[in-house]
């Protein structure tokens, strides 16, 4: 099934495979009963890892079992159904259980960002899905309003507190990532603090409360880069449960050339032409952000094709 807004296709996360279901929440039993239905299939998550095996054709596949007694002890979610046709019967519905531990088995405990790449739509979508959910009731068990400890409701769905009655829902965090492009269609690059000494990337930033999307662009490259720019267009958008983002991809049109750096922030930018940029990473002198994200998708973009460039990890933490 095509994305909705195909400018960036088969963006790694984003594809709509799984039919969430959300009505169905509101059933007071539905996880029970999905838990006593062995054609259920429950993936276990612990952290940000779940088990992987290679399928026939040595592709990596999220691993998933019928439901097991003691499933509902802990957290479980109800994550939805697979979009489009099913091989046989009506399409399995999907939990998620969180795991206190991954050494209890010999299986292969993977995280994500190391195969999140090479899945099938439906196992990244139920693997993303799952992450963030868990991600966020680890880090909220207590009300935000009377600090009283809460409780899971909603098929994982939610926290309700039972002294105020206030319900929390799961959080996801808008962030902007643009390419930014000058008048010769030169892109800009930047190296963050943080990342090894030839990471580079597109800029990118949290959005502010009040703030819409295309001036959360445009104050970002401001602040990091000194630029003013224009033509803020929306390429595309990608769930990054590392631990809880949105990311909104945009392409922007810097009105001038001369940058100005925020150096608490970047360590280094550089404008590329496409040829000077195949150049740098061919002499080892730069690198690009893995397949996995939308930030070299929106170079990707820019460049007109696939880039051809050794995976690193840009990061140096
Ligand atoms: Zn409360």
């Amino acid at each position: 099934m095509p994305r909705i807004g195909e400018s960036l296709p088969d963006l790694t996360f984003s594809a709509p495979a799984l039919d969430r279901h959300a009505d169905l929440r509101e059933e007071e039993d539905l996880l029970s009963r999905l838990l006593a239905d062995p054609a259920t299939r429950v993936v276990e998550v612990h952290g940000d890892r779940a088990v992987v095996r290679p399928d026939d054709h040595g592709r990596p596949a999220l691993v998933t079992r019928a439901p097991q007694p003691g499933d509902d002890a802990g957290l479980a979610i109800y994550l939805g159904t697979p979009t489009g046709p099913s091989p046989v019967g009506a399409p399995p519905a999907y939990v998620a259980v969180a795991r206190p531990s991954d050494d209890e088995t010999g299986e292969q405990w993977r995280t994500l960002r190391e195969v999140g790449a090479l899945l099938r739509p439906v196992d990244a979508a139920v693997w993303v899905t799952a992450q963030g959910v868990a991600h966020w009731h680890r880090d909220h068990g207590f009300c935000a309003r009377c600090g009283a400890p809460t409780e899971v409701a909603r098929a994982g769905w939610v926290r309700r507190c039972p002294v105020d009655e206030s319900l929390h829902f799961p959080r996801t965090d808008p962030a902007v990532i643009m390419a930014v492009v000058d008048d010769e269609d030169r892109l800009l690059l930047a190296r963050g603090r943080g990342f090894n000494s030839i990471g580079m990337s597109v800029l990118a930033g949290f959005v502010e409360p009040g703030e819409t999307l295309a001036n959360a662009v445009a104050r970002e490259v401001k602040e990091e880069v000194g630029l003013d720019v224009t033509d803020v267009t929306y390429l595309g958008d990608q769930p990054w449960p590392f631990p809880s983002s949105l990311m909104v991809g945009f392409r922007a049109r810097a009105l001038q050339g001369r940058v100005q750096m925020q150096e608490s922030e970047i360590e280094a930018v550089r404008w590329f032409t496409r040829g000077e940029l195949v150049a740098a990473i061919g002499a080892g002198e730069v690198a690009i952000s893995s397949r996995l994200s939308i930030s070299r998708r929106l170079i990707e973009d820019w460049f007109g094709g696939p880039i051809d460039s050794p995976e690193v990890t840009i990061r140096a933490r």
